[in-house]
């Protein structure tokens, strides 16, 4: 009987234990516990692995995403009732992010193959509310092409990355900063949840973009809305990120290229050994570097049946996600008005497989082989 969890985090984090003891024991003799040093270093650190001038740890992801819609509210380029166009297929807290700073999500269809925004129908979803395009590079897969950023142009848009999912992933064609999930947009958030391909021990986020206005507008909102000591210019909140985290992060992020290498060489291992007809594999995209394969994840017609059989045989798996946001209770009256036909149907057939650094090729072969069974 085999016995592979979907995903150990305790395992995951095992290679690092010395060093996140020694970091944590350091910080704690220090005394400084808010901001400091390992915060200022770690976002040094990040904006240079995605190539944007400015970087601000926050708390968490979805507060990243907020922050960067507060902050084009504050500099007065977005407004209360703004649309933003986002993907019907996305993690809830996307469209959460666009609801809870007062703009108006309009979701537009994934493309079936990609499971990311289909370019080709933004346009159409764009009126004369729209001010940016929120694109989420699900999975680990850059969202980003030139239809994107021509219509971005065209109209005037922000593009925002919901960089949750994919850092380290390059994209084909060069952003507005860099080739870099991160980099490619006009600002991009991050989450450092746990599960993510770099997480924290807990709650972490961040902000990138080369705009200045816009890096100190997030920076002073997420800090009680001052932009000095006891000075508010903002009715601010308070997000940041805290050093013992940013230490963590630190650590890992220095593992970037090997954690997404290795993600890569396991997508590889599925992709040749899963033969089975009934199980649709992730497309595999032209340039390998755009997909950091934050999941790897099947599409199959009975998929609750086939999730039943991979744990009978001792194989976890997860479902991202059971709900598309727009049919979800909060949203069903609003955004559920209207159909959205594939992300439905990715919802009801997807299944994510295994892949971390617990996971080795030998253990990704077995999955495929007890896959090839069914
Ligand atoms: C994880 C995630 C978020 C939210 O990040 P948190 O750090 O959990 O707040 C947002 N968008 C996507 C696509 C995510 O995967």
């Amino acid at each position: 009987m085999n016995n592979i969890p979907f995903l150990n985090l305790g395992k995951v984090n095992e290679p690092y234990f010395e060093r996140f003891a020694a970091a944590t024991e350091r910080i704690i003799r220090s005394g400084r516990y808010i901001g400091g040093e390992d915060c200022t270093s770690f976002e040094t650190k990040l904006a240079e692995t995605v190539g944007c001038k400015y970087c601000i740890g926050v708390s968490n992801g979805l507060d990243a995403l907020k922050l960067i819609i507060e902050g084009y509210k504050a500099l007065g380029i977005f407004h209360a009732g703004d649309e933003i166009i986002a993907p019907a297929n996305t993690y809830v807290a996307s469209i959460l992010a666009i609801s809870e700073a007062g703009l108006v999500p309009v979701l537009v269809e994934p493309d079936i193959d990609t499971m990311n925004i289909d370019s080709t129908q933004i346009e159409a979803a764009v009126t004369d509310r729209t001010r940016g395009i929120m694109t989420v590079h699900l999975y680990g897969r850059v969202a980003y092409d030139t239809s994107m950023a021509e219509i971005a142009t065209k109209y005037g848009l922000k593009i925002i990355e919901d960089n949750a999912q994919a850092i380290g992933a390059v994209s084909e064609i060069q952003g507005t900063n860099s080739d870099k999930a991160g980099g490619l947009g006009d600002a991009a958030a991050f989450s450092f949840y746990p599960t993510k391909n770099i997480g924290a021990l807990g709650d972490a986020g961040a902000v990138t973009t080369s705009d200045k206005d816009l890096a100190d507008a997030v920076r002073a909102i997420a800090n009680y809305g001052s932009d000095r000591r006891y000075h508010n210019i903002y009715i601010g909140y308070n997000c940041r990120l805290d050093p013992i985290q940013a230490a963590i992060l630190s650590i890992k992020l220095d593992d970037l290229g090997q954690i997404s290498e290795h993600r890569q060489a396991i997508a590889t291992v599925y992709d040749k050994k899963i033969l089975n007809p009934k199980v649709k594999k992730p497309e595999i995209p032209a340039f390998a570097k755009s997909h950091v394969w934050h999941q790897y994840v099947i599409r199959t017609e009975k998929r609750d049946e086939l999730r039943q059989f991979l744990t009978e045989n001792g194989i976890g798996s997860d479902i991202n996600y059971p709900t598309p946001p727009h049919l979800q209770p909060c949203y069903i009256n609003t955004l559920g008005k209207k159909q959205f036909p594939i992300a439905e149907q990715i919802s009801k057939t997807c299944l994510s497989l295994p892949i971390s650094n617990v996971i080795d090729a030998d253990t990704a072969t077995i999955i495929a082989e007890v896959l090839n069974n069914y």
